[in-house]
């Protein structure tokens, strides 16, 4: 199978990050609605009945309000925390049981011949992770979500090729912005979401251990731009002495539509 990732939706109306490796079809997470779902998946050539695992990250509805459905529709085993799914079962709705595989973080579990291992991510919810997949084409991480950049999070992401890291707001308009005093500090607050300038910090920390493409994903629609993020992030990596383009590929994951695919890149250094 060819190996790529994309972005099907991303921020706060919705998030599924979508990566499919040498065995394995695997969603991390489905907060946009079962047909959505189905049409995002097809517009890139993929059916929704070849998917073989959901990965659930936290039962904010952003992450899990399509999971119910497609596992009702097409039977797809849905994993996560014993935590985040029973405080999910509500938005789930009436599934079939027997479809829900547990694992915790730290635990690395196999979905055909692909590994993944859950981490924990400082977020305010239950029992949040973040996923790393391993890939022969080079392993591709996901964490968004995040009040902070973790050693925890650091140390589950090292190395890996492709990372889908949040980059939530710029904390100038966020400060200036109209949210109420309470919501802004939660969301800079350490069980959050990150801000551009972390999110710079650490990719600038990513790239020294191998990683060569950036998805900012999870971007504010009140509280950023996605040019702003790549601008911050971009400027950030430029201090380690590295250039866009041609030491690292960056991209901002779009709210509505799918980002590109990573394809070419993991392609191109395959050969
Ligand atoms: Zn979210
Ligand atoms: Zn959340």
């Amino acid at each position: 199978m060819s190996v790529f990732s994309l972005s099907l939706r991303s921020g706060s109306s919705g998030n599924s990050t979508y990566i499919r490796t040498e065995s394995a079809r695997i969603a991390v997470d489905c907060g946009l609605n079962g047909k959505q779902f189905a049409l995002a998946l097809r517009s890139v050539g993929e059916d929704v009945a070849d998917v073989d695992a959901l990965l659930l990250t936290h039962e904010h509805i952003d992450h899990c309000s399509g999971i119910g459905v497609v596992m009702r529709r097409h039977g797809i085993p849905l994993y996560t925390t014993m935590s985040t799914f029973e405080n999910a079962r509500k938005i789930l709705g009436n599934i079939d049981e027997a479809l829900v595989r547990i694992i915790e973080p730290g635990k690395a579990f196999t979905i055909r011949d692909t590994v993944v291992l859950p981490f924990s991510i400082p977020h305010d919810a239950s029992d949040p992770v973040g996923f790393r997949i391993s890939s022969i084409g080079g392993d591709i991480g996901v964490a968004t979500d995040l009040g902070h950049f973790s050693s925890e999070v650091g140390d589950s992401l090292a190395g890996c090729r492709v990372v889908y890291l949040e980059a939530n707001f710029d904390p100038e308009m966020l400060e200036s912005g109209s949210y109420p005093r309470f919501l802004k500090n939660r969301i800079a607050g350490s069980h959050g979401h990150l801000s551009n300038f972390d999110a710079g910090d650490a990719a600038a920390q990513l790239l020294h251990t191998g990683t060569e493409a950036f998805a900012l994903s999870h971007l504010s629609r009140d509280n950023n731009r996605p040019g702003l993020a790549l601008k911050t992030v971009s400027e950030r990596l430029l201090r380690e002495g590295a250039r866009a383009g041609r030491d690292y590929v960056i991209n901002a994951s779009p709210r509505y539509e799918c980002s590109r695919a990573f394809r070419r890149h993991i392609i191109l250094e395959n050969v």
